[in-house]
Formats: structure tokens, sequence, C-alpha cells
């Protein structure tokens, strides 16, 4: 089927949403593969950082700075400051447009700690997190779901987009594959944004949805569009042990400390300033040195089912009560642990791409290390790197991305398409698409799909994980090539045509494929350790020859990947010098 819009966006989560607010006089459709409501964002528990100033004294240059520092310089630094100016009234545009936020004794928003957030430049925590109880990302896209169905935007709910179309260098479209009835259809628009969210399913341990299967990533990148800094892959120091659920940082931001087998509060030891709300790599690098020192807690002898603890205790009932309750719920759910008594177990757990699509700060997405955009594409969100996060993200900053960029993304797309018509289709539009669904649906190779997930998720796990090496990372290459090589024998159960999971699951696994190679790709080539990228061979962050972003792009065949490097921008102030990162 044919369908024609001004503007398409790929993903109905916090940025898709964000985007598609600005566009009140075009024809817009959202197209998703869930149902809005259940986008990633709605897992997000912690906040959304804004210098509000409404707790304490905050500026945005101080947000700023913490973010270009957290991320340990890999940070574009222009995009690090739009991020920071325009997070206040962008968290303002949300209270007005609905979001009930906790609020301050006086009415205003009220906001609490989160780590790498300072006051003054690094000189102590400063309370930035603008949240809804541990419900921060589910109000958001509540809100926004709200405020999307007033300005009459058209969903198309359970649909899976497998392609980007291209015309003469222009985007001017997508192809999906209705689920319900694994019908085609073809939708042709002036300008496509992909806001289609992370690829966290690639490890075992993960805190991410089912759905973050790093769809747009990939569907750029068989297009020839690179991934950036996909080497830069964030570990969430507190996931429930072995689950990967995440117990979000707001539990430290509030005075939960981690503890190790000895019931030690073994932060305090690394990071005497910002102990237990120090960066989120740092967090995890000290909890597998606990555990490589042997300090960790056995569980039950596989090699990295180690763990230490969580502790909320001291919080007492009535702060769990009311700034905690939903993940103190799922430590009783998923363990069986009552975190009022008990100390909960963690272990660090992937949690957030700071690489992928490469954008400039409208959102367009850029081909090179010249900044050629590509006209009619733009990416926001998780999905896409406009650089604010670096080497590594300060929680509570993704969702102030998604709604600083989404913005920004949805209001390019407002003039562009007042400046620009459609451009005709490419001849068959549909090919590409038919043909991946075909293939997978008459593949008589024998091969399991839930082989090479498991196979692929443990091999990520285990050797791209908080700490890599040269050796590890070759094997995981070795083992990705083997595993798309499988992947094309895959052998469906089920041929049917309505709801057929097992197909889509499929697709998605050979976009989760394509991630992980870039990312293993970029982090065998990287050799130095920033931010969330840890080199056991190569211990030292390296500014002479590693300040700069990684550029993966897809060869004419999947194993083949070539690497380019573009300039990390900086900007002329000596407060934002990269230094070395001591807190
Ligand atoms: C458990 C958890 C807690 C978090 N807590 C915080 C926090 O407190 N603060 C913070 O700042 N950040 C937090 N984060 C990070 C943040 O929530 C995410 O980075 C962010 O929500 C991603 O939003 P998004 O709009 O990019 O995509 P998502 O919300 O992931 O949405 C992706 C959308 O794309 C659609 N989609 C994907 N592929 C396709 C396809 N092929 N076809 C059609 N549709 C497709 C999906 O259906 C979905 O609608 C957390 C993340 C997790 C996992």
């Amino acid at each position: 089927m044919y369908q024609k819009f001004d503007v398409v966006i790929v993903g109905a989560g916090g940025s898709g949403l964000m985007a598609a607010m600005q566009l009140p006089n075009a024809s817009v459709a959202v197209l998703t593969k869930v149902y809005p409501t259940r986008s990633h964002t709605g897992a997000a528990q912690g906040g959304v950082a804004a210098a509000l100033g409404n707790k304490e004294e905050d500026h945005w240059k101080w947000h700023m700075y913490d973010t270009v520092k957290g991320g340990d310089y890999l940070v574009d630094q222009t995009a690090a400051e739009v991020l920071a100016r325009e997070a206040i009234d962008a968290v303002y545009e949300l209270e007005h447009r609905g979001l009930p936020f906790n609020r301050t004794k006086d009415g205003r928003i009220d906001q609490r700690r989160f780590g790498g957030h300072t006051r003054n430049f690094g000189e102590g925590p400063v309370m930035r997190s603008c949240y809804a109880a541990d419900r921060t990302g589910h109000m958001i896209l509540q809100t926004m779901y709200q405020n999307a169905i007033k300005n009459q935007v058209r969903f198309f709910n359970e649909y899976l987009v497998l392609d980007l179309l291209i015309n003469d260098g222009r985007a001017c479209g997508v192809v999906a594959m209705e689920i319900r009835s694994g019908e085609i259809h073809t939708f042709h628009a002036k300008a496509v944004l992909f806001a289609t969210g992370g690829y966290g399913r690639a490890w075992r341990v993960t805190s991410n949805a089912f759905a973050c299967m790093g769809d747009g990533m990939a569907i750029a990148y068989r297009r020839g569009i690179p991934l950036q800094d996909m080497e830069m892959y964030q570990f969430h120091p507190t996931g429930l042990y072995k689950v990967g659920v995440l117990l979000s940082e707001a539990a430290r931001g509030e005075g939960g400390k981690l503890l190790n087998g000895k019931g030690e509060y073994f932060m305090e030891r690394y990071m005497p300033t910002m102990k237990d709300l120090a960066p989120r790599d740092i967090v995890s690098r000290c909890i597998i040195q606990e555990i490589k020192e042997g300090r960790g807690v056995k569980g039950n002898g596989i090699v990295g089912d180690d763990y230490v603890y969580l502790d909320v205790r001291h919080l007492g009932a009535k702060t769990i009560a009311e700034k905690l309750p939903d993940i103190t719920d799922f430590a009783r759910n998923y363990l069986g642990v009552e975190p009022l008594t008990e100390p909960v177990p963690i272990q660090p757990t992937a949690h957030y791409a700071m690489g992928g699509i490469p954008t400039d700060i409208d959102g367009r997405v850029v081909l090179d290390a010249d900044w050629t955009p590509m006209p009619g594409f733009y990416a926001a969100g998780e999905v896409a790197c406009v650089s604010v996060h670096g080497a590594n993200r300060l929680g509570t900053n993704s969702l102030v991305d998604l709604i600083v960029f989404g913005r920004r993304a949805g209001k390019h797309m407002a003039k562009f398409i007042q400046e620009n018509d459609f451009v005709p289709l490419p001849s068959e539009p549909e090919g590409f698409s038919r043909e991946l669904v075909s293939r997978l649906l008459t593949s008589t190779g024998g091969e399991s799909a839930a082989n090479v997930r498991s196979t692929l998720q443990n091999e990520m796990n285990d050797k791209v994980y908080v700490e890599r090496e040269e050796k590890g990372l070759r094997t995981a290459l070795d083992t990705i090539d083997g595993l798309q090589d499988a992947y094309r024998r895959i052998q469906l159960q089920d041929k049917g045509k309505n709801f057929n999971t097992e197909l889509m699951e499929a697709i998605e696994l050979g976009f989760l494929l394509d991630c992980a190679e870039a990312t293993v790709h970029g982090a065998l080539a990287r050799q130095e350790s920033r931010g969330a990228h840890f080199r056991l061979d190569y211990p030292k962050r390296d500014d002479a020859n590693w300040l700069k972003h990684t550029l993966a792009y897809r060869g004419s065949k999947a194993h083949d990947v070539r690497l380019e490097y573009k300039d990390v921008i900086l900007i002329d102030d000596p407060i934002f010098k990269p230094k070395e990162r001591k807190y």
C-alpha cells in the first residue's frame, strides 16, 4: 500500500513524539513497532536534567561542563551548550503540556541529585534532575502521546520499518511491514526522522526493553550512512543481578550506597568527593574491581556471575515509598529481595548507546567528517549521535537529549518541508524489503534465530563489556562474522503472514548483528581508554591520537567495515579544555 505524508517519524518514544509536536501545520505520520506508550522511554525512572535552580543555585554552564567532562571530552562542545541551555525551556514545555512533576513546597518543579552533576564546575553534587517519582519517562510518554492525539498526528502502531528510501541523495520515505497482516507499505515523505532508540539487547544482561534492537541504526548503516562512536556503550552500574532490570541512579541520588561482599561501602575509597554518585563508567569499573579483588559476592560460579549490593535500607520506609516505589518493587518481584531489610544484588547492565547515526544540532543526519548532510533525513534520541554524551552519558541527560534535539529536529523539518517539494520514489521502492522478508520465509538453512541471538549476547557480555582487550575483541569479531553467515541460514517455523512474531524477531536480530559488528570494529581500533570504553591493554586516555569520533561504514558485504574519523568540536574556553578526569 502507498501513503504520502509531509513528514514520517519512525519511533514514538520521547524523541519522536517531541518532534511530532513541532509540526502543527504538516501532515505527520508516526510509525512504531510497539504501541506508543510502550516505547522504552516509558522505563526511564530517574529524571530529566535541567539547571532550573529550584532547590539550590545552578547554571546551564555548570550543566554543560559536567556533560563535557562526564563524556570524557569526546563531546562536541557546541552541541553540549545547546543541550544545557535549551534543557531549561524544554522542561518548561513539558510542564506546560501537562507533565505531573514532583513539586517543591512552594509549588515549583522539584529536583534531586544524580551522578556526575555538580555545582560550580565540579565542586560537589547539585540537585538538577527534575522528576515525577521514579516514573519520569512514563509520564513523558503519557503526556506527549495525549498531546499528539490532540494535534491530529496519524499513528501507525505495530508497523515494523524495514528500509529507508533514498533518491538522488535525498531521503524520501520508508518501507514498513504491518505486523498484523504482514503487508508491505510504502510511505512517501518530504522528510524522515528516525527516533528508534538503542540496541541494549545485543548484551545478555541489559536494562533495555525487548524492542531495543538497533533497527534505525542498522537500516541507515545498510544504506551507506555511517555509525558514529559505537564503541562507546554504557553499562549502568546497578542492574538487578542476572536479569539486568535497572535500579535507577535515583536510588543513590536519594542516598543509597554500594556495598561489597565484606560489608564495606566501597565507593568512598575510590571517589572521596562524588562517592556513589561518580559517573557511571567509573562506578561500573569500581564494581568490577571489587569483584576481581575478591570482595564481590559469589553467584553460582559461572564466570561473570559475581555481584555486589545496592543498599537502601537506611533510607527508611517513607522515602522509599514516596521516591523509589517502582524500583524497590522490581527487587521484590524479580529477586524476592526486600529492600527495606536486605541489600539488593546488582551488577553492571548494558544500558545506553552514546553512539549512533551522526547528526548536527538540528537533527540533520551527516554523512562524513566534512558534515555533509543528507537532505530530508533526520535522527534524534538514542538512535542519534549529536555527540552530547561523548564517551559516557550522565544520568538524566538522555531524556533531556530527547526533548531538546527531538524539538530542534521537529522545528527544522517544519522549515524544510516548506522550502522543499517531494522527490520521486526510487524505482522498485519495496524491492529490498520484499527480498529481506521472502528470504527469511523461504530459507531452508536449518539455523535457529534463538541460537544466533544467545551466542551474540553471551559474546558481547563476556568480551565487549565494562573492560575490553584486543584478544577478546578479536574473538568477538570472529564470532560476529560467523553469526552473520549463520544469520543467512536462519530457518523459520512460522511461514504465516498474520502477527508472525518469529519473522519480526528474525528481522530485528539482523539489525542487532549489524550494530554489534560496528561496535566491535570501533572498539578494537580505539587503542586507548576513554569513558565507557576501557581497554585493559591501553589503560590511559590518549588525546594526541584519539580525541576524535569513529565513523563506521558498511562495505559492500556484511563483514566488510571501513572506519574513518572525525574531529571533536572544542570551543575556545579554558574551562572546557580536555583535562584528566578526576572527581
Ligand atoms: C530502564 C531504563 C531507564 C532509564 N532511565 C533514564 C532516566 O531516568 N533519565 C534519562 O535521561 N534517561 C534514562 N534512560 C535512557 C532513556 O530512557 C532512553 O535513552 C530514551 O528513552 C530513548 O528514547 P528514544 O525516543 O530515543 O527511543 P525509545 O523510547 O526507545 O523508542 C523507540 C521507538 O522506536 C520504535 N521503533 C524502533 N524500531 C522500529 C522499527 N523498525 N519500526 C518502527 N518503529 C520502530 C519503537 O516502537 C519505539 O516507539 C533509561 C533507559 C532505560 C532502558
